[in-house]
């Protein structure tokens, strides 16, 4: 269910056939360098940033309302969707 530590939608991103990407939560680094949202992420053993107490950080917010990359905050709905799927799911 989860496709990615940020919320992003990879399966719906047009980037990943384009470049080859295999997705944020299979490949090691992303295509563009290293994220450092993926990286916090996965070092607190996190499935993705909605199951972290500082949800949404700085960090994420950053990311998300980027005025090139962002998205507006969407990947910060998608998380919360996924955490509260999880929590209905337990
Ligand atoms: S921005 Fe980072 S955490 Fe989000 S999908 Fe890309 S690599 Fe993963
Ligand atoms: S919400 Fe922020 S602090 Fe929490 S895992 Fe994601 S990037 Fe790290």
């Amino acid at each position: 269910m989860i496709e990615s530590r940020c919320g992003i939608l990879c399966s719906e991103c047009s980037y990943r056939e384009a470049m080859g990407c295999l997705g944020c939560c299979e490949v090691e680094n992303p295509f563009w360098g290293s994220c450092p949202v993926k990286a916090c992420c996965q070092q607190k053993q996190h499935e993705h940033c909605g199951q972290c107490g500082e949800f949404p950080c700085g960090l994420l917010k950053q990311f998300a309302y980027d005025e090139n990359e962002g998205d507006g905050g969407k990947r910060i709905e998608q998380c919360r969707r996924w955490a509260s799927l999880q929590s209905t799911a337990k």
